[in-house]
């Protein structure tokens, strides 16, 4: 059976060469007389696997000495309900930049324990751009600054030509969803105080996630919450305060080499413009066959939603894409038509086959 190339948003597809990795490690890890999920997460086998994990990610990353990096169970949504919890005193208040449906997500994570003030919000224009950074209303003294890097669903990603990728917030700490865009590019962590990613979109199987803090924020006294839900107290295990995802740390590890072998954020960087300019550029160049809404300037490079013209047209246009072995593009319901979703794992070669069945569909429907 061939495998087809996989646009699925999350889960979303593993490179090949990870998959069969984790094949041939399934029955025996060496010649340890069990598979790494079957060991002890404190015995030297996985010890090792975690360890250069977090050694190939920060090298990945250029993750700095004085962040701490966390790989922890459950998904973003359970970052967003951590982060107010760890780093907002009660009563604080906490600024969140809306730009569509997962910074929404966001903010329904808070509690009345702290007050959301919505900064900037892209709904009134439908989430087709991102409010500039000059008509954000931030409030002085706030905890921290919430964005989403890149919105999955509607497609909305900060890029330069929107201004600065880490808008400036001051004294203010920014926090980052990047969910759907970590290790797409080389960023400057410094910039940020958190960064926080679920792993199924770029970097693994769903299960675990990965939290990257400025240590210092770690001495914030937070919310009164559980010592499960303490980042201090998870950095000060090592993420092991209770039994992790091994399984999936391993798989995120593999990935994380892989990324490292193929060249890095800077060579996912240059193949994410080049799949991003292939498919919008066939979008774009289609007559207003296809469509997509979002201002240029904020085009995600990750996930691209499109319209067909046709409403109609959406049934047979997935039926002959699977047939073609394109899969995973229908798109969210909240936006209906279809997503193309060309994570680092998707190649260059996916994007012109995808592109290749557009054209002719259209030909034959246009
Ligand atoms: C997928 C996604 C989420 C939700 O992730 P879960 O792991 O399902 O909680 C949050 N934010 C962004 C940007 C996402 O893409």
């Amino acid at each position: 059976m061939a495998r087809a190339y996989n646009f699925a948003p999350g889960p979303a597809a593993l490179p090949e060469s990870v998959l069969k990795q984790a094949q041939a490690d399934m029955l025996e890890w060496g010649t340890a007389g069990a598979s790494i999920v079957e060991m002890s997460h404190r015995g030297p086998e996985f010890m090792e696997v975690a360890a250069r994990a977090e050694a190939d990610l920060r090298t990945l990353l250029g993750v700095p000495a004085d962040y701490a990096v966390l790989f922890l169970p459950g998904g973003a949504t359970t970052a967003q309900a951590l982060l107010p919890l760890n780093f907002a005193a009660p009563g604080a208040t906490v600024d969140y930049v809306v730009t569509g449906h997962w910074g929404k997500t966001a903010l329904r994570q808070l509690t009345p324990a702290v007050t959301a003030n919505i900064a900037a919000s892209g709904e009134p224009d439908g989430f087709r751009n991102i409010p500039a950074r000059d008509t954000w209303r931030l409030t002085p003294g706030a905890a921290y600054v919430h964005i989403t890097a890149n919105e999955t669903i509607h497609g909305v990603e900060y890029r330069p030509a929107w201004g600065e990728p880490a808008p400036e917030t001051g004294d203010v700490p920014l926090f980052a969803d990047f969910s759907s865009s970590i290790a797409s590019e080389p960023i400057d962590i410094t910039r940020y105080g958190v960064i926080y990613a679920g792993a199924q979109k770029n970097l693994g199987p769903v299960g675990i996630s990965v939290v990257i803090v400025r240590r210092e924020l770690l001495e914030r006294t937070g919310q009164p919450r559980a010592d499960i839900f303490n980042y201090g107290s998870q950095l000060a295990h090592d993420s092991m305060l209770n039994t992790p995802p091994t399984w999936n740390w391993y798989m995120a590890g593999l990935v994380f080499r892989w990324m490292l072998d193929e060249g890095g954020t800077p060579e996912f960087d240059r193949r994410s413009d080049e799949k991003a300019a292939l498919l919008y550029g066939a979008i774009d160049g289609s007559g207003g066959f296809y469509r997509n809404d979002v201002d240029p300037a904020v085009r995600s490079r990750m996930n691209i939603p499109f319209f067909l013209a046709e409403d109609a047209h959406n049934a047979v246009f997935l039926d002959g894409a699977r047939e073609a072995g394109l899969i995973g593009l229908k798109g969210h319901r909240v936006l209906g038509g279809m997503r193309a979703s060309i994570y680092n794992a998707m190649p260059v070669d996916g994007v012109r086959a995808l592109v290749a069945y557009m054209q002719d569909f259209q030909k034959r429907h246009g």
